[in-house]
């Protein structure tokens, strides 16, 4: 992900200042979607350490292998210490922790360091620095980077933006595609491709679920041959310059002859008011759970409360789903410049599921969509 130098200075000052709030001496990043946030930079899921430390007071130190450092794009708010094959880099961290390394059961550890490690670091990592250093206590890296990342600033709104115009574009030209005869992995297979032609660095997910599998939610395209009268669920989404997208969509392929099935139309009509009151409810300062309960409200009022079985939403940026969750009993006051999904479903075991899903903006002035393909239920060949 290309950041300038400016924008990775204010997100250091945005992460020192919250370090300083949650009393946290240092913050220690590897694996997962914090680094590249902060950095730019990715770690390799790999078995060798990435791990920038970040403490309170001075300066911030990316531990990194030596074969992977060329990759790193340097900006003047961290550093490089670079390790070979046969360094300890987890001496390396607990040194820059200045932490007394692999000191004997009966030495007294020094004052306790509290560090926060990112949520997604290898557990084999957490587990070493414990090992090598009695005095760190560690909290979870979200305490200070999730209230952070939940506020795009306007760079990251636009790239949310470029993800969502492309998906949109996708969802409109599945309208005319060919369904029938077709098997759900080969149309699913298609939207991926169809997301890195659109500038896509990767494709996250592409369900295609039709006919009773769409009462599965996440699920896993098969060889079913798709079939004249059967709905199609399609959720795809991926990840462009570094953001993610995220989109759902309903067909039903059309049967010569016989008109949309009156009980799919009903189903689908209480799926498009209750999105759009999910939407609708997201204004500053709305709690994330009244959101929630707006679509839910809607779906009882419909008689299928029990086959809405999700929350109804999640955050969205540089992770597919990440805070704020838009589920019951998150308190949380949205803010402008939050990003996240509103995707109600009803899901009828053995018959059919709907679902549908846009990416939505908190701005000052109210909700707004960046996902905008037509959201009528499209029939198809
Ligand atoms: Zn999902
Ligand atoms: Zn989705
Ligand atoms: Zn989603």
């Amino acid at each position: 992900m290309k950041l300038t130098d400016a924008v990775v200075a204010d997100r250091f000052a945005r992460v020192r200042s919250r370090m300083a709030e949650t009393g946290m001496d240092a913050l220690l990043l590897s694996t997962g979607a914090d680094l590249p946030w902060l950095t730019g930079y990715e770690a390799m899921p790999l078995e060798r350490l990435t791990m920038l430390v970040v403490p309170a007071e001075g300066d911030a130190v990316l531990v990194i292998p030596r074969l992977e450092a060329p990759r790193v794009v340097e900006h003047s708010s961290f550093g490089l210490a670079p390790w070979d094959e046969t360094d300890d880099p987890i001496a390396l961290v607990a040194d820059l922790l200045g932490q007394p390394n692999n000191v004997s059961v009966e030495t007294v550890p020094s004052a306790e360091t509290v560090a926060a490690i990112g949520d997604h670091t290898w557990g084999r990592f957490v587990v070493e620095l414990l090992v090598a250093c009695p005095g760190l206590a560690l909290r979870r890296g979200v305490e200070v980077t999730g209230p952070l990342r939940m506020v795009k600033d306007a760079a990251e709104i636009a790239a949310l933006r470029r993800a969502a115009a492309a998906v949109d574009v996708i969802a409109v030209g599945l309208r005319d595609e060919r369904f029938s005869g077709r098997t759900e992995a080969e149309l699913s297979r298609v939207i991926v491709e169809r997301m890195l032609a659109a500038g896509h660095e990767r494709a996250n997910f592409s369900i295609v679920a039709t006919g009773p599998n769409g009462a599965s939610p996440h699920h896993d395209p098969t060889d079913r041959v798709i079939e004249p009268g059967d709905v199609v669920l399609c959720d795809f989404g991926g990840t462009m310059d570094g953001y993610c997208s995220d989109i759902t969509r309903m067909f039903v392929v059309g049967e010569p002859g016989r008109e949309v099935s009156a009980e799919v139309r009903d189903v689908y009509a209480v799926l498009v008011a209750a999105q759009e009151a999910g939407v609708q409810a997201g204004v500053p300062g709305a709690p994330c759970e009244v959101v929630d309960a707006a679509t839910r409200a809607v779906i009882a009022e419909g008689g299928y409360g029990e086959y809405f079985v999700h929350r109804t939403g999640h955050g969205i940026g540089t992770e597919e789903h990440e805070d704020p969750y838009m589920v019951a009993g998150n308190e949380l006051p949205l803010a402008p410049w939050y990003a996240y999904s509103v995707e109600p479903g009803i899901y009828l075991p053995g018959r059919f599921g709907m679902r549908l899903e846009d990416i939505v903006v908190c701005t000052p002035e109210g909700p707004e969509r960046l996902t905008n393909a037509p959201r009528d239920l499209a029939v198809v060949r």
